[in-house]
């Protein structure tokens, strides 16, 4: 018997690999877009005709092919990105493995018109199911016009695969927004059946992002940017009030590739989740740059999974740079920093005043035992040394204008405001549940115990996560009995409660021993402070998807907070507004509640009026 194996002729290779390049119209875009991208021109235009089944045509103003180039491009494995194995980990260029052309000219018929802006003649070539048909000089404009005709002429089945019209548009939709998000500084127009779906003028990233998403405004757009060694994390999120249903609007980009990456989602869905309802879904367009080498990129082309190697490191980086900007976003809107003309603090006028800003630890490694997180406001903390650009110095030129100017005694409605003259720090409380100060733009008043809610919730939620509680030897070790549900549950719980500094053991059956409580507990029944905190924890266990440290610590700071009815003295109002603007979301609430609202001057004049 003869041999039987043969090398398959490259028609057939070609259309076999075809089928795992070019699945749909709208990864025909995709790779055609990228090729025009990586040709370095900064004008693109898509004009497709039945959702690109009929037609895919892309026109670039980029560096153009020689006539040699220009057939070359149509081989299997052509391509001008890598020479050697090693260039696969310094790839920048989006297409490198040089399939895509062949593979496309094998499923379609293709028509190309190409010229370097250094030839004075271009390149008109025409292919069908991989066999040039033609190739002919020609005038053309300097840069690649290509049209794909037909796709999937020749593979009926794959034709019949393809979805609706309206189905396959929306494939290419989104490959195109992918792209056109990335690249700003690209002019992109696309056109389907004659009619413009976009046209987008070269600009910054933000109007890019408004302009192709059409229902994101640009004004509800918060910046991110946070550098370190490990990746650089910039681009924008949704404010917190502007969360949607929908999943729609998150993107984020590797080396300006998209991305699909449910880990690092996790991680900016973390960041939200106490800001945002249960159901609603933040906006985000995050680019994250990384070395090449850190990242797995021999992956399928038309896979959007990627792997990091140092993906839990990049989670913390990323966590905590949105939070940080979330924070710096609530802070300036509850401070109105827009209208800092009006909002003039104290400051010694032999200091250089900055601009009020957010402070990141350039030192901050979170590979460090115990990491703090970068955005520290707090008193005692590292971060503030000799730099008036953070909030808390900000505050303290609010507390000293508040203090050498009392606020009108006509005003006092509560029990407490100060009178005691040198102590006197202008805070007064008002039906013993707001706090009032005075800022330069007005009146600010606080929600007493939603203030105290937040302070406590970040305080609690520090010591889980940063595992240092601190606990205080009772003099008496309590017993509590619990109910069968509980019992599990504080079991469940126990490594979380040990964190906050309570020193307790299983004791026999449905009891525990308890030695030590967190510091700052009042000595009450703890029995009771115990189940209340187990209610509640079970009450947002049921509504809202939180996870155990997040639960913990709001169900804690829920039943710590002070209440409306409770009497505050004036250095307790001081220093509960001092912790509440070290907090990294001072003006709401663990559950989103507004803590701070500021009655301008401008309101009260027109009362007035
Ligand atoms: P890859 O992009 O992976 O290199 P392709 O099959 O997509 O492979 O393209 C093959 C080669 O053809 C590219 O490396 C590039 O040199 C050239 N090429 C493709 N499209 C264009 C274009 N629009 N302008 C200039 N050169 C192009
Ligand atoms: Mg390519």
């Amino acid at each position: 018997m003869s041999d039987i194996i043969r090398l398959l002729p490259d028609s057939v290779a070609n259309q076999i690999a075809a089928g795992e390049v070019i699945q749909r119209p709208g990864s025909a875009v995709k790779e055609l877009l990228e090729n025009a991208i990586d040709a370095g021109g900064d004008t693109i235009e898509l004009i497709i005709k039945d959702a690109g089944k009929t037609l895919i045509q892309i026109i670039d103003n980029g560096c153009g092919m020689s006539p040699t180039d220009a057939r070359m491009s149509f081989e299997r494995h052509a391509t001008s990105k890598i020479k050697t194995a090693e260039d696969l980990f310094r790839i920048r260029t989006f297409g490198f493995r040089g399939e895509a052309l062949a593979s496309i000219a094998a499923i379609a018929q293709v028509e190309m018109k190409t010229r370097r802006i250094e030839d004075e003649l271009g390149t008109h070539l025409i292919i069908e199911g991989s066999t040039v048909k033609s190739q002919q000089p020609c005038a053309c404009p300097a840069g690649t016009s290509i049209q794909i005709k037909n796709l999937f002429f020749n593979v009926p089945a794959r034709r019949n695969f393809l979805k609706s019209d309206p189905a396959e548009l929306r494939h290419i939709i989104e490959e195109f927004e992918r792209v056109v998000l990335v690249n700003p500084g690209i002019a992109f127009n696309f056109t389907n059946n004659g009619k413009p779906l976009f046209q987008l003028p070269k600009s910054g990233l933000k109007q890019r992002i408004a302009n192709a998403m059409g229902t994101v405004n640009f004004e509800k757009l918060i910046s991110v940017n946070q550098e370190t060694n490990v990746v650089k994390v910039s681009g924008f999120i949704g404010k917190p009030e502007n969360a949607r249903k929908t999943k729609g609007e998150q993107y984020f980009f590797a080396n300006n590739r998209y991305i699909r990456h449910p880990y690092l989602n996790h991680a900016v869905e973390e960041a939200f989740h106490d800001l945002i309802p249960e159901g609603y879904f933040p906006s985000y367009f995050l680019f994250l740059e990384v070395d090449p080498a850190q990242i797995d990129i021999n992956i399928h082309p038309t896979k959007t999974e990627v792997n990091f190697q140092d993906h839990q490191t990049i989670y913390a980086i990323l966590r905590s740079a949105v939070r940080a900007s979330i924070g710096k976003y609530s802070l300036s809107s509850t401070l109105d920093f827009d209208a800092e003309q009006s909002f003039n603090f104290n400051f010694p006028k032999d200091k250089q005043v900055n601009a009020p800003g957010i402070h990141i630890n350039p030192e901050f490694n979170p590979f460090t035992k115990n990491p703090q997180p970068e955005l520290r406001l707090t008193p005692g903390s590292d971060y503030r040394s000799n730099d008036t650009n953070n909030w808390e110095k900000l505050y303290e030129g609010l507390r000293q204008e508040a203090g050498t100017e009392p606020i009108g005694q006509t005003m006092i409605i509560g029990s407490n405001f100060g009178t005691e003259g040198q102590g006197d720090r202008g805070f007064m409380q008002l039906q013993n549940r707001y706090i009032i100060t005075k800022v330069k733009s007005g009146l600010m008043v606080i929600d007493q115990q939603a203030a105290h809610e937040r302070i406590l919730f970040e305080r609690y939620l520090d010591r889980i996560e940063q595992k240092k509680g601190m606990a205080q030897q009772q003099l008496f070790p309590h017993t509590v009995k619990l109910s069968a549900p509980d019992t599990e549950l504080v079991n469940e719980l126990l490594g979380e409660i040990s964190l906050l500094g309570f020193i307790i053991e299983p004791f026999g059956p449905n009891t525990f021993i308890i030695n030590g409580t967190p510091a700052d507990l009042p000595d009450e029944n703890i029995q009771e402070f115990l189940e209340n905190v187990l209610e509640n924890y079970k009450k947002n266990q049921l509504g809202l998807k939180l996870d155990r440290k997040s639960n913990l610590a709001r169900s804690m700071a829920r039943n710590l907070a002070i209440r409306p009815g409770k009497v505050l003295m004036t250095e307790e109002m001081q220093s509960l507004v001092d912790d509440l603007f070290a907090c990294r979301v001072p003006n709401l609430s663990p559950s989103g509640k507004t803590i701070t609202v500021i009655i301008g001057t401008d309101d009260l004049d027109k009362r007035f009026n």
